[in-house]
C-alpha cells in the first residue's frame, strides 16, 4: 500500500521499524526518524519497501551526501539490530536527589539523602527494580520478561537494550512500549528525566516468581496479591518485598 503526501500511515511505519529491527539501520539507535532511500522529490510515495529508519545523526549526515545511499541501501539489507539480535544500548540520563516510582498505579518515593541505593522491586531477596545515586546521577536497572519467562526489556545502570524478537517497539516520546500484535501490550515503560519512571505494563521476574503490572495494579500470583494505588515513602531502602 503506497500513499501520497508527507504523511506516513502508522501501519506503514510499523512494517519499516519491524523489518529495520526498531532501530537506526546504520547504529540501531531506537531513536529515529523514517526516510525515504531515494529523495521524495522523486518517489512521491510511501513505498515501505523504499524506505528506512535512521537516527538524527545518520538521517542528518544522508541529508548532506556525507552517508552515500549505497551504504544506506547495504544497511537496510542488513539492519544493525536485527545482526545483533538486541537493540543498540540507548543512554537514559536519570538524575538528582530523590526519586518516583509509579508501578501500576502504586507510588514509591525516595530521597537518597540517607540510602545511595534502593530497591522499588524485590522478589526473593534480589532486588529487580534498583535505583543507585553516584556522581549526581541516578543509575536505574530493571528487566522485564514476557509471561514465558522471555527477556523483553533490560535496563543496566541507565543503558536500554530490547529484544528485536518482539512484534513491535517503539519509543514515542519518553514512552517505550513492547507489543506482540496489533493493541496486545506486552511491556509499557515512560522515563520521566530527570527522575521519575512510570510502568504501566510488564513482568518482572526472578527465581520461579512474577509480578505482572497492569495500568491499574500489581500482582502476584503465586500469593495471590493484588496492590492498587498505594502510596508511600521508601525508607531504608525497602520498596515492594516479595520474601
Ligand atoms: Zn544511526
Amino acid at each position: 500500500m503506497t500513499q501520497n503526501g508527507r504523511y506516513i500511515p502508522e501501519p506503514i511505519k510499523r512494517q519499516i521499524r519491524q523489518r529495520c529491527g526498531f532501530g537506526c539501520v546504520i547504529c540501531g539507535l531506537p531513536l529515529y526518524e523514517y526516510e525515504h532511500m531515494r529523495e521524495w522529490s522523486i518517489v512521491k510515495e510511501h513505498n515501505p519497501d523504499e524506505m528506512t529508519i535512521l537516527c538524527p545523526t545518520h538521517h542528518a549526515e544522508k541529508t548532506r551526501g556525507l552517508l552515500p545511499i549505497a551504504e544506506v541501501l547495504t544497511a537496510n539489507s542488513k539492519p544493525h539490530n536485527l545482526r545483533f539480535g538486541m537493540s543498540e544500548a540507548f543512554p537514559l540520563r536519570y538524575s538528582g536527589d530523590s526519586c518516583l516510582v509509579n508501578f501500576g498505579s502504586n507510588r514509591f518515593m525516595h530521597d537518597f539523602a540517607r540510602d545511595a541505593v534502593i530497591s522499588a522491586l524485590t522478589i526473593r531477596g534480589y532486588p529487580v527494580i534498583r535505583i543507585k545515586k553516584q556522581d549526581g546521577s541516578l543509575l536505574l536497572s530493571l528487566r522485564i520478561f514476557d509471561k514465558e519467562g522471555k527477556l523483553l526489556l533490560d535496563v543496566d545502570e541507565n543503558e536500554l537494550i530490547f529484544s528485536v524478537d518482539s512484534w513491535d517497539v517503539e519509543l514515542v516520546g519518553k514512552r517505550l512500549t513492547i507489543r506482540s500484535g496489533l493493541r496486545a501490550i506486552l511491556a509499557q515503560v515512560e522515563f520521566v528525566a530527570p527522575s521519575a519512571i512510570i510502568i504501566n505494563r510488564g513482568t518482572f521476574a526472578y527465581d520461579g516468581f512474577q509480578v505482572q503490572v497492569a495500568p491499574d495494579h500489581i500482582l502476584l500470583e503465586k500469593y495471590n496479591i493484588r496492590m492498587e494505588k498505594t502510596s508511600a515513602r521508601m525508607n531504608g531502602g525497602g520498596g515492594f518485598r516479595f520474601d
